[in-house]
């Protein structure tokens, strides 16, 4: 078949596919229990394939680029380099998600063949398939294909987990010494991090190695199953409130044997707060959004801002009044690094590529320096250190303002993002006209400091805009 008649048979397939969808799509509800269960499964296992379908496809990709650039003389450490980001790009998901979406695809069709012909068949889900690949990536491709083979026919009704546990055990007794040296290699990734959990809550996560964190939980469990013994159980946020459980105890003696403080609630933090005036000073509802973490209650920001130990610092923030983004803010050093970096980080929230989501640890010309591009306002992107370095790569470009960012790649694929609200939305105002919501200062004017040290609570000053709130809440 020539390469126009396979491009003709794919757009056809393509076609088909995209009308089944919408056929199923508009399908009538199922007739009977039974026959929704029977959607259900079909469906289920039509998705495996259509993942299996994608995998050969990224692999093709990927072995396009790899000739590309091995006969455009790319040195080969810097080949596919970027490409993960666009297959995360092109299946909507972050540069990570795309990363292991590109290592999943060129294990199974390099050397899991079971494991894709499973996926294929409906018998696993892609996340079946991300975890042979996974738990495989150390090995060689010849050890990889043994592990394949042998798991092949236990494939059927196991969960990710006991999966994972099998293809461990697997690999480990291919190469026991590399495992061992694997081992030692895992440790050196130890760090800890926080995710945002619902209700004003997050997760503290530490990766250490099996038998400290083993150990951490024992030794907490210890402390507070002693404490419930003794009836010291009392809440030092709420000592007439009710006791404390065994899990709310060892969660308190983890934070203070973490921070070195007598209480759990007594650590010293800073946050940083974005609410509207009438939720700042009023009864408004709209949520207050915490910087790099997302909307908390009105009524729990406001708490926090009256908590009598907690320093506070107010600054003005002009959105404007249509979609709440981001325009300017009380600071005479906008335009330069120190004060734009605030301020774009403020603006973007996370990384600014689409569906990324990482917190933002570079602030980015989008037109770079050596194009001529300014460091302004208007020409910058809060980016995380992988999607900086991406765009660097051959082929890849931004566009946009402070409004949109359109990313370009490669292959010519154009990704766009508009730039979201500073706040959570509220609903449009429908009382005086708004007001000019333009940035306030001349950046040659010597005004008062960016950070007001003795805010006073005026509520005339912050009427129609928003508050940018770092609160120290000392120990
Ligand atoms: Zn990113």
């Amino acid at each position: 078949m020539s390469l126009e008649q396979t491009v003709q048979r794919s757009s056809a397939l393509v076609a088909d596919l995209e009308g089944l969808c919408q056929d199923l799509v508009e399908m009538d509800p199922a007739g009977s229990e039974a026959e929704a269960i029977e959607l259900l499964a079909v469906l289920e296992r039509s998705k495996s394939a259509l993942s299996a379908v994608q995998a050969k496809h990224t692999a093709v990709l990927e072995q396009y680029r790899l000739n590309k650039q091995a006969a455009a003389g790319v040195p080969k450490d810097r080949w596919g380099t970027g490409l993960a980001s666009e297959v995360g790009l092109a299946r909507g998901d972050s540069p990570a998600r795309g990363k292991r979406h590109l290592d999943t695809a060129h294990a199974l069709v390099g050397c899991l063949p079971n494991t894709l012909q499973a996926l294929e068949a409906g018998v696993i889900h892609e996340e079946h398939a991300q975890v042979v690949a996974k738990e495989t990536s150390w090995l060689s491709v010849e050890h990889r294909r043994m592990v394949d083979e042998r798991i092949a026919h236990r494939l059927e009704g196991v969960g990710p987990r006991t999966l994972g546990n099998m293809v461990r055990g697997e690999a480990q007794k291919l190469d026991q010494v590399t495992a061992r040296d694997r081992q030692e290699r895992s440790r050196s990734q130890r760090r800890v991090s926080v995710r945002p959990a619902p209700g004003g809550m997050a997760y503290i996560s530490t990766l250490v190695p099996m038998p400290q964190a083993v150990g951490v939980l024992a030794c907490l469990h210890k402390a507070a199953t002693s404490r419930v013994a003794d009836g010291d159980t009392v809440d030092p946020a709420n000592p007439s409130g009710p006791r404390r459980t065994r899990d709310q105890l060892m969660a308190d003696l983890l934070i203070e044997r973490a921070t070195g403080q007598t209480t759990a609630p007594a650590v010293a933090a800073e946050v940083q707060l974005v609410m509207t005036d009438a939720a700042l000073f009023g009864e408004g509802q709209a949520p207050a959004w915490l910087t790099g973490h997302g909307p908390i209650p009105a009524e729990t920001a406001r708490d926090w801002v009256a908590d009598p130990n907690a320093e506070i610092f107010l600054r003005r923030v002009f959105t404007r009044p249509e979609n709440h983004q981001l325009v300017g803010m009380e600071s005479r050093r906008r335009a330069f690094p120190d004060g734009l970096k605030r301020m774009v980080t403020l603006r973007d929230g996370v990384c600014r590529t689409p569906y990324c989501d990482a917190p933002i640890q570079q602030i980015d010309h989008i037109t770079p320096v050596n194009n001529g591009g300014p460091t302004s306002w208007d020409n910058a992107s809060g980016l995380c250190a992988v999607c900086n370095q991406t765009k660097e790569g051959t082929g890849w470009r931004h566009e946009g303002n402070p409004d949109h960012l359109t990313v370009i790649t490669p292959t010519g694929h154009q990704y766009t993002t508009t730039t979201p609200p500073v706040s959570a939305q509220e609903p449009p105002d429908t009382g005086d006209p708004p007001e000019e919501h333009g940035p306030p200062d001349d950046p040659g004017d010597d005004g008062p400091p960016d950070i007001d040290p003795n805010p006073r609570f005026d509520t005339n000053n912050y009427r129609h805009h928003h508050t940018e709130i770092t609160m120290r809440i000392a120990a």
